[in-house]
């Protein structure tokens, strides 16, 4: 992990966030390269799941949101009440349960500091895990995990607004207007890609946990009389599974599905797994698919005081529909994608990078920097691939080092004009970063051979 985080520095992916101010704990910023692979990722997964999909549409919402739809999600609730962690696996739990739960005590009414010393003095074991036998639980805490946002110039309640905690509320207060505005029928979904906020105390690994970060989440909507939600959600497995290692490239075998057990599983869902990856730390939630029956539109219906139901155009029938949620970490994709394609060979450091998500697919060099006319023709050479790919122009130091850079940068393909080119066939060298062979292929070939390699 080390080692990902220093060439992430060292090329440009991730740096920490405000580091000229000494930084800021939990935040990063994305350097030119990785702003790039980010923004292919984000791009595939909207082509993946919005464009080539004519039963899922696309909402982007806002990220200052009403005080009234984090309390009908229940965040502002759940989130502000009294928590204590487990320092061992880092299990959090809602301090009066895990005393309810372990010595039948109620403790209504009864401040943090005083619920502190009974889970001491009862020495409560922590229900996740058996290292913490009661000496490893953090304080009894009382915090909000959302990001409370002060509008206008009222102090006070009524200008109180959050940085939305999560992306998926977007789709279910928007679920009337999109059914209103658009031609959708059930079973249909909504998408959206955009950053969330999360006040969260436990630090993450590099971006993998970050207190702001970004979503990709779709809420799909079906009518639980006509659709089969066991069905539907081994579909959603598939599409996720084939996300990740199909079109992101990622190795199979750092994979793995894993069901929630009853007790980690929100109450109002039926079944809950989540995709993991084989990060450097341990096996990681990647994405979460969660059944989540009818619970959010209900929440927000009883909220709001709105019908939220729609009309079955056969039956003339008010349906409130069901909903399953795939929903996935931006950044931990960007981070998983980095750690499977770090590769250590004797003589250099390899980004083997799927070329649809590598920052740039192509790097073009003039051999010698000096030589005008060698200079001239790779220009040309990198004006017309420009064309139609993200193509890197080099020319500073000698060739050896131009490679050793693209290697860590991901580069699948570099191309290099010299005396040759100029002097005898018009042919180039490309160079493939995992095999670092070399073949001559004709300039005016060029961009077939490309079409070949890069699909
Ligand atoms: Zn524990």
């Amino acid at each position: 992990m080390d080692k990902i985080v220093a060439l992430s520095k060292r090329r440009g992916f991730i740096y920490p966030g405000s580091e000229l101010y000494g930084g800021l704990a939990n935040t990063y910023d994305y350097g030119p390269v990785g702003a790039e692979l980010l923004r292919n990722i984000r791009n595939l997964w909207w082509d993946t799941f919005v464009h080539k999909r004519d039963d899922i549409v696309g909402i982007d919402a806002s990220l200052i949101s009403h005080q009234e739809i984090w309390k009908a999600s229940g965040h502002t609730a759940g989130f502000a009440d009294a928590m204590i962690d487990c320092k061992n696996c880092k299990f959090r739990i809602r301090a009066d349960h895990l005393i309810e739960n372990a010595i039948g005590k109620n403790v209504e009414g009864l401040s943090p500091a005083e619920m502190s010393s009974i889970i001491k003095e009862n020495n409560i074991v922590c229900p996740n895990c058996s290292e913490n036998k009661g000496d490893k639980w953090t304080q009894v805490r009382k915090f909000n995990l959302l990001f409370p946002v002060q509008m206008g110039i009222v102090e006070g309640d009524q200008g109180l607004a959050y940085l939305r905690g999560e992306t998926a509320q977007g789709m279910f207060v928007n679920f009337k207007n999109v059914t209103d505005s658009t031609r959708v029928r059930l079973p249909f979904g909504i998408a959206q890609l955009g950053k969330s906020f999360r006040n969260e105390i436990t630090p993450g690994n590099s971006v993998f946990r970050t207190l702001e970060f970004e979503q990709g989440e779709i809420e799909y909507f079906f009518d639980p009389k006509k659709t089969d939600w066991e069905k539907l959600f081994e579909e959603w497995k598939k599409a996720m599974w084939e996300f990740v290692t199909e079109t992101l490239g990622v190795k199979k075998e750092n994979l793995r599905w894993r069901e929630h057990t009853d007790e980690e599983r929100s109450f109002y869902s039926k079944r809950t797994e989540d995709l993991e990856y084989k990060f450097p730390f341990g096996f990681k939630e990647l994405w979460g698919l969660a059944y989540r029956t009818d619970y959010d539109l209900s929440q927000h219906q009883k909220h709001s005081g709105k019908e939220l139901t729609i009309v079955d155009p056969h039956t003339n029938e008010k349906i409130l529909p069901h909903v399953i949620e795939p929903a996935v970490g931006i950044n931990r994709l960007f981070l998983m994608v980095l750690a499977d394609a770090y590769v250590e060979e004797e003589k250099r450091t390899v980004l083997k990078l799927d070329p649809k998500i590598a920052p740039y697919k192509i790097a073009v060099f003039p051999l010698l920097a000096n030589k005008e006319e060698l200079v001239k023709r790779a220009r040309g050479v990198y004006e017309d691939l420009r064309q139609n790919y993200m193509v890197a122009w080099d020319d500073r130091g000698n060739i050896g080092k131009r490679y050793l850079y693209q290697d860590e940068i991901g580069t699948p393909y570099c191309v290099t004009i010299d005396f040759d080119t100029l002097e005898k066939d018009d042919s180039v060298t490309v160079r493939n970063r995992d095999t670092a062979q070399q073949e001559r292929v004709k300039i005016a070939d060029l961009k077939d051979y490309f079409k070949m390699k890069l699909v």
